[in-house]
């Protein structure tokens, strides 16, 4: 019998009017779960199932659900009538602004949107502006949103891709239907860790920006190589192209600013969200004064176009200062906490991997982590996709469930901890990995 089965009806009828039932792609994963309500580290679904959430909802959570602080902090919004005026400006957007400023030292000013894909848009538009070409680079299997320029090439399928090609660049392989074909032209796939492959790009197309997430968190946790981020940089400045570090994952989870201020590669734009609001629907596009002052240039053919009803609603508005607020306490005592929690988990998992036998190894950045089944942390897509055994990867997603773990059901998604995460958490998480592998081999 199903521990879903109420799920599972919910979603036959929300299909009757939302495509698919769920409302975004992403979201339609095997077996469909409808969720009730969370609170700290733990989720309930409509069947009453209880969850240690390790999803994060992609990655918001990391203070965990229903944050005390940032629930008052938002209610008190409410209740103070700070309503969207969509005119003017409002205290919170600035007071907001300047926590972000802080937060990253090379952010000189940021705009408010709503959106990791916002924010990524803005960027690339920002940088073709700024540089008067179109062309970009994106390396493969990093993930910035859904719109044209960057829906492509992120867990593209061996016999789609081909074999490796260092130092070259890929075909434009879209992840969606719909984008135009002369679009397509305009982008530009490397492998990440290749320099190469970059300058070559370079030498044949004049290139506005190079997009890319620092270490690439959706396809698991894979870092740059010693050198990369900095190879990128000098780069950027031999070739003239605007650096656009996509910290929309990255941002504010392992540091305040993000993996730019822990790797002292400073791009020339950031775009954050996710864990900057801890759930609130926030995203950040932040950098040079001088390019972002392009949204304000006096010059109308140089101007960029920034729009949104609902940019620097004060609801997020106060939710991202309250996390930041949190985050920042007692000089980031919570990225300290969540270290010890990550160690923890990763120490744990590399034993009760190894007692099981199980060729693996976990990648982890502070509070983000992920197990491969393959016997080397993976350098780029290409060597994850040759490598990793991600039917197993798939199974263990899929029995940790009936254990109370959710790891998101689809394979080398990382999994993240939140502030709410107790060791007694990570114990328990540990030990149903530990179920869960010996019944993959039994
Ligand atoms: N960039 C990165 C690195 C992301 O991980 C995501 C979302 N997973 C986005 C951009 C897009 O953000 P959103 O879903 O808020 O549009």
């Amino acid at each position: 019998m199903s521990r879903f089965t109420k799920s599972e009806a919910l979603l036959r009828e929300n299909a009757r009017y939302i495509p698919g039932g769920v409302v975004s792609t992403n979201r339609a994963v095997d077996p469909p779960i409808v969720f009730t309500r969370a609170r700290g580290a733990e989720m309930w679904d409509v069947d009453g199932n209880r969850f240690l959430d390790y999803h994060a909802a992609f990655g918001p959570y990391i203070l965990g659900h229903g944050d005390a602080a940032v629930n008052a902090a938002v209610l008190q919004a409410i209740a103070e009538d700070r309503s969207l005026f969509g005119s003017g400006s409002t205290e919170l957007e600035g007071e907001l602004a300047r926590r972000i400023c802080a937060a990253a030292p090379f952010v000189e000013r940021v705009q408010l949107l709503n959106t990791g894909s916002e924010a990524t848009y803005q960027a690339i538009r920002l940088a073709r502006a700024y540089t008067g070409r179109d062309h970009i680079i994106k390396p493969q299997g990093g993930y910035h949103g859904w719109h044209n320029d960057v829906s492509c090439n992120l867990m593209t399928p061996l016999d789609q891709l081909g074999p490796r090609r260092p130092g070259e660049e890929y075909p434009f392989l879209p992840i969606s239907a719909g984008i135009p074909e002369a679009h397509q032209g305009l982008v530009h796939p490397v492998g990440f860790n290749d320099l190469e492959a970059v300058e070559a790009v370079c030498r044949k197309y004049p290139v506005a920006a190079l997009i890319t997430e620092p270490i690439l968190q959706n396809i698991g946790v894979v870092k740059p190589q010693a050198g990369y981020l900095e190879g990128l940089r000098a780069l950027a400045d031999k070739y003239g192209f605007v650096l656009i570090f996509d910290e929309v994952k990255t941002g504010f989870r392992h540091a305040l600013g993000g993996y730019s201020t822990v790797c002292g590669v400073t791009p020339d734009l950031v775009t954050y969200g996710k864990a900057v609001a801890n759930g609130y629907p926030l995203g950040v596009i932040g950098g040079r004064k001088d390019l972002m002052d392009l949204f304000i240039s006096p010059d109308a053919s140089k101007r960029v176009l920034l729009a949104g009803t609902y940019n620097g609603h004060p609801v997020t508005a106060a939710a991202g200062i309250a996390t930041i607020d949190r985050l920042s306490a007692n000089d980031g005592q919570v990225y300290r906490d969540l270290e010890v929690l990550g160690a923890r988990m990763q120490s744990g998992l590399e034993r009760v991997l190894q007692d099981a036998g199980v060729e693996s190894v976990v990648v982890r950045q502070s509070s983000a982590f992920c197990i491969y089944f393959m016997d080397h942390a993976p350098v780029d897509w290409h060597d994850l996709i040759e490598n990793h055994d991600a039917k197993l990867d798939s199974h263990l997603r899929r029995e940790l469930l009936d254990q109370g773990v959710y790891f998101f059901q689809l394979p080398v998604k990382q999994c993240s901890i939140s502030a709410a995460h107790t060791e007694a958490h990570i114990d328990e998480t540990i030990g149903a990995v530990a179920k869960c592998l010996a019944s993959v081999h039994a």
